[in-house]
């Protein structure tokens, strides 16, 4: 075995037999050989150095026995479009997750206008796919991306380096605690909380079990604890007219949306599902109007 497309069989006949993903090869070899999928497809009959393909067979090897996910391998994810650096101190990014952000971009079109220069914070930012693609998307927006995890934030802050995502503050603490205390209000807050509950840790696959952190996976019990604590704390940080949107687990919608309602029984609360059918985001959308009338009441 020694041509590119020889490799390429093996590793997706090895990958299926063992109920792992048959794309990954192709992944891998694009990154030892660092190239496209398209010049990947053309070189098929190409013959390939023995070190490549020496290593190449031990990560696959590696990702059949151990579930070492390819992102790790790679060290990198794409999300939006961009390549984000990620390793074991951060939950590697969601296509789901995207979805997050093409939503809210479009209620802040609609809510805000595209010009507007907007304070927006990304709770759990990890390696801060949500708060960096904000930044670039709307240019003229200031984003304070949180983490309570101090390696997470230093991928983070990387990631903005390399993006050239320059105008994020990120700062060290717990959900909305840094908000508060300095003061900040935002017109946009995002976030993707651990929401998977603690009883379903036997249920994950071992990609995800064994190399996502933990600390970023789950939402205590019954996984709901982090929305908890984030919309108890939600008037203190966010200006009269704003938008919340969460990301959350398939069949959270309605308690969380029933969290948000207690807090803001008048405005506007949707749950909407993903690609996949599952339910997979809650936004909020707090106007204005309602809130000039609270005031004055
Ligand atoms: N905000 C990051 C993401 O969406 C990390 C989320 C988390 O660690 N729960 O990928």
């Amino acid at each position: 075995m020694n041509k590119v497309y020889e490799a390429l069989h093996w590793a997706s006949s090895f990958l299926g037999e063992n109920n792992r993903d048959q794309n990954i090869g192709e992944l891998l070899l694009m990154h030892y050989l660092g190239i496209s999928r398209a010049q990947l497809l053309s070189s098929l009959q190409d013959v390939m150095p023995t070190n490549v393909i020496n290593e190449f067979k031990h990560k696959i090897e590696e990702h059949v026995t151990n579930g070492v996910p390819v992102q790790h391998i790679i060290g990198s994810a794409p999300f939006y479009g961009r390549t984000f650096k990620v390793n074991k101190d951060v939950l590697i990014p969601r296509p789901e997750t995207e979805e997050l952000v093409e939503n809210v971009l479009s209620m802040i079109q609609v809510d805000f206008g595209v010009n507007e220069s907007l304070a927006i914070a990304d709770i759990g930012t990890g390696s801060g796919v949500i708060a960096i693609t904000m930044q670039l998307e709307l240019p003229e927006t200031h984003v304070y991306a949180i983490d309570i995890s101090d390696p997470a934030l230093k991928v983070a802050v990387k990631n903005a380096c390399n993006l050239g995502a320059n105008r994020i503050e990120f700062i060290q603490g717990s959900l909305l605690e840094p908000l508060i205390q300095k003061e900040i209000k935002v017109d946009v807050l995002l976030s993707n909380p651990p929401y998977i509950p603690l009883t379903d840790l036997n249920n994950l696959q071992d990609v995800v079990r064994n190399h996502d952190p933990h600390l970023a996976l789950f939402g205590g019990q019954s996984g709901l604890e982090f929305y908890e604590k984030i919309v108890r704390d939600l008037p203190k940080v966010l200006n009269r007219k704003a938008i919340v949107g969460f990301e959350i687990g398939d069949g959270q919608g309605e308690a969380v949306s029933e969290l948000l309602k207690q807090m803001y029984p008048d405005e506007t609360i949707t749950v909407l599902k993903d690609i996949n059918e599952k339910e997979r985001m809650v936004f909020v959308r707090i106007n204005e109007k309602n809130n000039t009338e609270i005031v004055g009441l």
